[in-house]
């Protein structure tokens, strides 16, 4: 599944864009997260891989901001098994190994549409990174 970080404007978000969208490319779409009221705002959807290009493209069309949001990921090396991560995390996707070795659950993971453990982390041992496995230290692209 790919996620799509889909931003709406004051105007746009009165509109039923996203039920078009869905009802017209005929995609499944789940959210993750929606921080949206009257003002505008922005949801967390995941949709299936093969129609994540197509379905950014047809917010586009619409006029509509759209962002495929990075991955979390840890540098085992400098972790020092705080905890600060676990506790502030909003969707526990993240835990310890019995070794204490922290692990990101990527299936949960908003990645860097929250990015809280990145500003969090003391030790600066987390960072975002590109799906393609590119380092990106950018709280938002
Ligand atoms: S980016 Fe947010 S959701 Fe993902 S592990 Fe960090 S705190 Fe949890
Ligand atoms: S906040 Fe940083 S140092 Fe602490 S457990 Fe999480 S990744 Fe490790």
């Amino acid at each position: 599944m790919g996620r799509i970080l889909i931003r709406f404007s004051e105007e746009q978000v009165s509109e039923p864009i996203a039920s078009q969208i869905i009802i017209e490319y005929k995609v499944p779409m789940a959210i993750l997260s929606a921080h949206i009221n009257n003002k505008g705002g922005e949801i967390l959807v995941e949709v299936p891989d093969t129609m994540q290009e197509q379905v950014v493209e047809a917010f586009r069309k619409r006029g509509v901001t759209t962002m495929v949001p990075k991955l979390i990921e840890v540098d085992s090396e400098k972790c020092f098994s705080c905890g600060t991560c676990i506790a502030l995390c909003p969707v526990e996707a993240i835990k310890t190994d019995k070794d204490h070795t922290v692990q990101f659950d990527k299936e949960k993971c908003l990645g860097s549409t929250c990015s809280i453990c990145v500003d969090a982390c003391p030790a600066r041992a987390i960072k975002s990174v590109k799906a393609n496995g590119n380092e990106n230290r950018d709280k938002k692209s």
